[in-house]
């Protein structure tokens, strides 16, 4: 840790020191991160029709999930791989998330679509693929819209934290990073998930951290003792692909949980949050 405490601070507002008693990002609807109150970020990777993302609300709501995720543009390797439903998904997600007093946050690919994201959404998510497109970054940190940074596949920590620095330095203090796994040698898992991040971060800034153990891991049965772990070592949230059907998905179906699937995780992850002095969102109420 003294080694990555004294690097030079290069990131000046992110560094720890800058705000010792932590950074709470808060969301409309009540959903926080960083306080004592964890985040529960649950959805389909892909929005694929208003039925699914009602469903899908309906389920994780119920269970105790504040954030309705669902991508609306897609960033896929293939560019005949589906790219995502667009602005008609954005109107999707905001009717459903509406509908289970639920926040939305979806990912935002191009500087020229950030107005039209941060007009449905209440967070926007950068993700790995685009954590050092400063022109995006930018655009996002100017949005005004709190935005949950994913880590670049091969980004250090500190290539990371300088790429949140680009959002806090245009004006932007509601950042949230988000570890999903980095690339590695080994394929038993789609990446490498890297738990020791949170406490790392949580020396380095006052920024909050969530842990997505869905692409971290690739494969659903992985994700329940992924996110488990990332509690236990202090995560202020998690993200999670949960899909109706997760063998028909458009994306990343392999790595999405079944509603029972989910329900299980948020059980068991209601007893590692209280081990660790954390509470878990309240499950909504509406119907
Ligand atoms: C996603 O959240 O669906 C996604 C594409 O994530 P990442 O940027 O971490 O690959
Ligand atoms: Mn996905």
């Amino acid at each position: 840790m003294d080694r990555l405490t004294s690097l030079p601070h290069a990131y000046k507002l992110a560094r720890r020191d800058a705000r010792p008693g932590g950074t709470v990002v808060e969301l409309p609807n009540g959903a926080s991160f960083g306080g004592e109150e964890v985040a529960i970020c649950a959805g389909p990777c892909s929005v694929e029709s208003g039925d699914q993302i009602h469903a899908t609300a309906q389920a994780v709501a119920a269970l105790g999930a504040n954030v309705l995720r669902g991508g609306a543009f897609k960033p896929r390797t293939s560019p005949y791989a589906f790219q995502g439903l667009g602005a008609q998904a954005l109107k999707m997600l905001r009717e459903a998330a509406d509908a289970h007093g639920m926040a939305v946050v979806t990912e935002v690919l191009d500087p020229r679509d950030v107005a039209l994201v941060a007009e449905h959404a209440d967070m926007l998510q950068i993700g790995a693929r685009n954590m050092q497109n400063f022109s995006l970054l930018r655009e996002a940190g100017e949005s005004g819209k709190p935005v949950l940074l994913k880590r670049g596949m091969s980004a250090t920590i500190d290539e990371w934290l300088m790429a949140a620095e680009y959002l806090l330095v245009a004006g932007n203090p509601n950042v949230v990073l988000c570890e999903r796994g980095v690339r590695s040698f080994d394929n038993a898992t789609r990446n490498l998930l890297d738990i020791a991040a949170v406490p790392v971060l949580h020396a380095l800034t006052h920024l909050p951290v969530i842990v997505d153990p869905s692409h971290g891991t690739g494969v659903a049965r992985l994700v329940g003792p992924m996110a488990l772990a990332a509690m236990a070592a202090g995560a202020d949230g998690l993200l999670v692909e949960v899909h109706p059907h997760p063998a028909s998905a458009a994306s990343d179906g392999q790595q999405s949980l079944t509603f029972e699937q989910f329900e299980a995780l948020m059980e068991q992850a209601a007893i590692v949050a209280r081990a660790v002095g954390r509470r878990m969102p309240a499950a909504s109420l509406a119907t």
